[in-house]
């Protein structure tokens, strides 16, 4: 099975664990110094944060602008359902916002209408890769006292001009689960250029303690004050060990991807059943993901195209359904169809094709073989089905 996505671990990677674990150090040591270090300057944020996954990274990001009951958070309809489930464990009501069917990037004018006075951030996605218009969503927040997140859980390696994904928002998270950009096995990092923020970060992901544990060494102190009610969400040493040295690797990782996006490009002129999406202009693309989407004639055949993929071989997945329609979201907030039909459109029609650093362009031929195929026993079944 090719599967859609998969990390990429290096002779050096390997090294760099054993490094720790034999050192004195397991988790929240001088590793995690180095790493946080590393990214912030690679990011060109002033603060980093360390965090043990992406979803926690949105937890705290949610708890250190203040989300509590009654603070609604406009969130793209089309993401992971972490993105909205951060406002859920604070307390807060995410209010989905549809996107641009050309990019699935969330739509600045549908957010423009769904601000209320409740409102008090908005989270931006960057959907497979590609950043979202930054500078509309800042504009917006200022006029409107808002708070700007980033789930930049796809877009580690981005950039909208020269301005580095990780210094675009007042808050911007990060996944480094296998998949995504670069991996530490699970791990997750916060950036901000606000120093309240990046001091609230810190002691949430350690139970809400003002100090930490070496502090206290460095102190000879035993007294520790929880000032107020954190999780434990560190990230070990053994892992940012890991993360620090695909951190190195992150420049290399995104040009193999994007040759590869560029292949299926490419291939892909000769499939008009299929539309790439868009790409935005005066952005790197980070390529998580490589999603096209079936032209309309094709609609209904999504999930059979799914199933012919996978039955040969190919890891295709479908990257999301809106998330208010989740049987949890509707049992809180009731059925809400209808609220951003760009996205529950673009649901039935898209499909991601595998991409990943370790693949070659032959892999890509096979895909693109496979659709071919695919397509052909598709329209065979619809023929027989006819007669
Ligand atoms: C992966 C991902 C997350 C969650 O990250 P984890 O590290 O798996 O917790 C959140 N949002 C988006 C858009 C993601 O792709």
């Amino acid at each position: 099975m090719l599967p859609y996505g998969r990390q990429t671990i290096e002779r050096d990677d390997i090294r760099a664990v054993v490094e720790v674990l034999e050192g004195d150090w397991l988790t929240t040591g001088p590793t995690i110094d180095r790493f946080e270090a590393a990214l912030a300057e690679r990011v060109q944020a002033p603060h980093a944060v360390a965090i043990s996954n992406g979803t926690a990274a949105l937890h705290a990001a949610m708890a250190a602008c203040g989300i509590g009951p009654g603070d609604e958070v406009i969130v793209p309809a089309i993401t992971f359902v972490a993105t909205a489930n951060a406002v859920l464990y604070q307390g807060g009501k995410p209010i989905f916002a549809d996107v641009d069917p050309r990019t699935l990037l969330i739509d600045v004018d549908d957010v423009a209408g769904k601000i209320t006075s409740a409102t008090r951030a908005i989270v931006a996605v960057d959907y497979a890769g590609q950043p979202a218009d930054y500078c509309a969503l800042r504009r917006l927040c200022d006029q409107h006292r808002l708070t700007l997140i980033a789930d930049a859980c796809h877009s580690l390696g981005g950039a909208c001009g020269t301005q580095p994904v990780g210094n675009l928002a007042d808050l911007t998270c990060f996944s480094f689960h296998p998949v995504k950009p670069i991996t530490s096995g699970e791990g997750g990092a916060i950036t901000t250029p606000h120093k309240d923020y990046y001091q609230r970060l810190r002691q949430f992901r350690n139970h809400g303690i003002a100090t930490d544990f070496r502090q206290r060494e460095r102190a000879s102190a035993h007294v520790y004050d929880m000032e107020t009610l954190g999780f434990n969400y560190r990230l070990t040493d053994i892992q940012a060990a890991l993360a620090n040295s695909q951190l190195k690797k992150l420049e290399r990782f995104r040009r193999q991807r994007e040759q590869l996006a560029e292949y299926y490009q490419l291939r892909l002129v000769d499939h008009p059943q299929f539309q790439p999406l868009d790409r935005t202009a005066n952005t790197t693309h980070a390529w998580h993901l490589y999603v096209i989407r079936c032209q309309a004639e094709l609609t209904n055949c999504r999930d059979s195209l799914f199933s012919a993929m996978r039955s040969r071989g190919f890891g295709v997945n479908v990257h999301y359904r809106p998330v208010y329609q989740h049987s949890y979201y509707e049992q809180q907030f009731g059925k809400q169809t209808g609220c951003c039909p760009q996205a529950e459109a673009a649901y039935r029609q898209i499909l991601t094709l595998p991409l990943f650093p370790g693949m070659i362009s032959a892999d890509i031929d096979r895909v693109c073989r496979a659709l071919d195929e695919s397509i052909d026993s598709l329209v065979g079944d619809q023929q027989a089905r006819a007669a």
